[in-house]
């Protein structure tokens, strides 16, 4: 299925007002029009009516969007901006336009490594024995004497030392059941941040939900919808959709925001195709990020007291992609003496979006030391954030500026809330961190 004229016709809604151009990240490190979201409809309107042909030129405007979505947020006409870049995307790479799209090792990762969870297996087994052996430091000291893209590739690698192991099928809730939560465990996610997912799993179960975590279910397709690779992306959403629908739970949670907006757009992905279109939006009515169906909680649970000054950073997928940004501030609020304090920017990008850091490494940090120095103003103990990229390119901050603030997902917060005993201050969580015993 290929994209038609009418996946662009949201282009016609764009007015070109303006308004979304000082909410960009990239016009706003790079101020031209090519690199704002009005520029880049254009290109796509041009593209669409055959104005334009693909090529490298378009390809590198295109591929600089770091796919954010903040001009979503801001448009008063309503423009998908974020669902005209996919139908670009997927123009481009059908197009076998350039470099990023179709490139080789793309390709490799997004047909063979994400969809297959034993392929991945072995490679984060592979990347956790070399960051643990006295390999990292020979291939480090060889690296420094000659810099380059291989060097920052190596150190840009996400921490893969802690081996996660998959949860039971099913898991009882905590006390009285209030109702069913079949878990997206994501596939990234359990490799290097499998702590997030344990404490997420703990914390539904602190709430009343038995969660179900089936064992067929496949990445989410983000990565591959955000690259073109859009039939790749709906066979993952079909394996994803029989899965969950097999499961027969309340809620379908995440608590990665990135897999939470592919997700709940799995009616739109497989809205042509006759068998999935009915099944795939039963699924995405029932489809909630994590801190959605916590925030309903009601009476919510018993909290200990962990006594820390946090900033919460919205991810963007959770703040522009599902309009979620009261509900994680609502539960950290609640959590008894904890000091939750506001960015300047909340708003502002991280520089993660998927593989940009690697893609585009130069914006990506211009982007996120930005986001740093609003956030380590604030001196706070801890930073906390709603998706496993922003977690990663968090800490990459963190480690940039010189600061040690550590970083963690809001569900690591909760558990530790959840579980007790009380954590009083930073020096205590330097002590004991966030983790510690896990209760699955
Ligand atoms: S998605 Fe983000 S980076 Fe891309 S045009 Fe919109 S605001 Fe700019
Ligand atoms: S705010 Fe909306 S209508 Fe105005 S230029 Fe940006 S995308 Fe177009």
């Amino acid at each position: 299925m290929t994209v038609e004229p009418s996946d662009f016709s949201a282009a016609k809604d764009c007015v070109s007002c303006g308004l979304c151009l000082p909410h960009c990240p990239t016009y706003r490190e790079y101020p031209v029009e090519m690199a704002s979201p009005r520029g880049r409809i254009e290109l796509m309107k041009g593209l669409a009516e055959g104005e334009l042909q693909p090529g490298p030129a378009l390809e590198e405007h295109l591929s600089l969007c770091l796919g954010c979505r903040a001009c979503e947020t801001a448009c008063p006409s309503d423009v998908r901006f974020g669902h005209l870049l996919e139908n670009a995307r997927a123009v481009l790479k059908d197009a076998g336009a350039s470099g990023w799209t179709s490139s080789a090792l793309r390709r490799l990762f997004l047909n063979q490594v994400f969809p297959r969870p034993a392929v991945l297996s072995a490679l984060a087994s592979s990347l956790r024995f070399y960051q643990t052996s006295m390999l990292r430091r020979w291939v480090q000291s060889l690296l420094r004497l000659m810099p380059g893209p291989v060097e920052r590739l190596e150190a840009l690698m996400p921490d893969f030392t802690a081996p996660w192991s998959a949860p039971p099928p099913e898991l009882p809730a905590h006390g009285p059941e209030r109702g069913v939560a079949a878990f997206l465990t994501g596939c990234v996610m359990p490799h290097c941040t499998g702590e997030a997912n344990d404490a997420t799993l703990e914390v539904l179960r602190h709430h009343g939900y038995r969660v179900l975590t089936p064992k067929d279910q496949r990445c989410c397709g983000a990565l591959h919808l955000h690259s073109g690779y859009q039939e790749e992306a709906r066979q993952l959403a079909r394996a994803n959709v029989s899965a969950f629908e097999a499961t027969g739970a309340d809620v379908v949670v995440t608590s990665s925001a990135g897999c939470g907006a592919a997700l709940k757009e799995y009616g739109d992905l497989l809205s042509r195709d006759p068998e999935w279109a009915e099944r795939s939006r039963a699924v995405e009515s029932r489809v909630r990020d994590v801190h959605q169906v916590l925030a309903e909680t009601d009476p919510p649970p018993p909290m200990g007291r962990i006594a820390l000054r946090a900033v919460y950073d919205d991810p963007c997928h959770l703040l522009h992609g599902q309009g979620v940004s009261l509900e994680p501030r609502q539960l950290l609020r609640a959590v008894p003496g904890l000091e939750l304090v506001e960015a300047k920017e909340p708003d502002w990008c991280c520089g993660s979006a998927g593989i940009y850091t690697v893609t585009h490494t130069e914006m990506s940090l211009r982007v996120l030391d930005r986001k740093m120095e609003d956030l380590l103003s604030l001196e706070p103990d801890i930073i906390l954030t709603a998706n496993p990229g922003c977690l990663l390119q968090l800490r990459l901050g963190v480690a940039r500026s010189g600061s040690d603030v550590p970083v963690h997902h809001v569900m690591e917060l909760l558990a530790r809330a959840s579980r007790g005993p009380d954590l009083t201050g930073p020096d205590e969580l330097r002590r004991h961190g966030l983790t510690g015993e896990r209760t699955r």
